[in-house]
């Protein structure tokens, strides 16, 4: 079973339980930290580390790790302080926009989103994918694709944060403040609509139009989700 390991904790003398996400569920799972096995698996206390596990059949009360291989470590690569920002960024996000039983549906984008970081993709544009579709699968998904008052998918001209998506011309009318950018507000659509980390003709967008758009998230996690993101701050410096 290939899992991302989230974070671990000593249990009792010698254990450790370790709690990770598989593609399917959000699992823990204890491993004996006997002197012999303490080296083999040390790599594997490193948080989002990717690695195949294999468990005891003998019945445990916790599933019990029989063997584990390597499959991927965010820390072995290109470990530049952007990367590890990002990578801190990645980790806050999981942690404090989902509750442990849902974590899993990050999966492949904290798998993708890694790889893509270790292969020198831009570091907040992989970023910002990545919180994008974290807030759709939070449940706050913004509309990018009609004006969210009235449905019309043409003549858009704004985006309304605190009203969750693009805006038309008409309803815009009565409107202030509309601080975005028409490539920002593409940047928007792009990040929400993108599938993966290829990061596809990412270069359209500026570093400014990045964190314009990064800063208009965090606030929207803040007020919509209740969600302080810290590590922003940091990487968008
Ligand atoms: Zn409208």
């Amino acid at each position: 079973m290939k899992v991302i390991i989230l974070s671990n904790t000593k249990y009792k003398e010698n254990d450790v339980i370790f709690n990770a996400i598989s593609e399917t569920e959000t699992l823990s799972f204890k491993a004996f930290r006997g002197q012999d096995n303490k080296a083999q698996i040390v790599w594997l206390n490193n948080p989002l580390t990717i690695a195949e596990v294999e468990f005891s059949d003998r019945r445990y009360k916790h599933p019990t790790l029989k063997d584990a291989n390597l499959v991927f470590s965010p820390f072995t690569g290109n470990n530049s302080l952007e990367n590890l920002y990002s990578i801190s960024f990645i980790t806050e996000v999981t942690n404090q926009m989902f509750q442990d039983e849902e974590k899993y549906l990050l999966f492949k984008d904290i798998e993708g989103a890694l790889k893509a970081i270790d292969g020198g993709k831009d570091i907040l544009l992989v970023s910002l994918i990545f919180l994008a579709h974290a807030i759709k699968y939070a449940g706050a998904e913004l509309e990018i694709n009609q004006c969210v008052f009235c449905g019309k998918t043409n003549d858009i001209v704004t985006f309304s944060f605190p009203d969750g998506g693009f805006v038309c011309r008409n309803c815009a009318e009565e409107m202030m403040n509309n601080d975005l950018s028409p490539n920002q507000m593409r940047l928007i659509r792009y990040i929400f609509k993108s599938p993966d980390y290829s990061c596809v003709q990412g270069e359209k967008y500026s570093k400014e139009d990045k964190i314009v758009v990064f800063k208009h998230l965090k606030e929207y996690v803040k007020d919509d989700l209740g969600v302080y993101l810290n590590s922003v701050d940091t990487l968008i410096k």
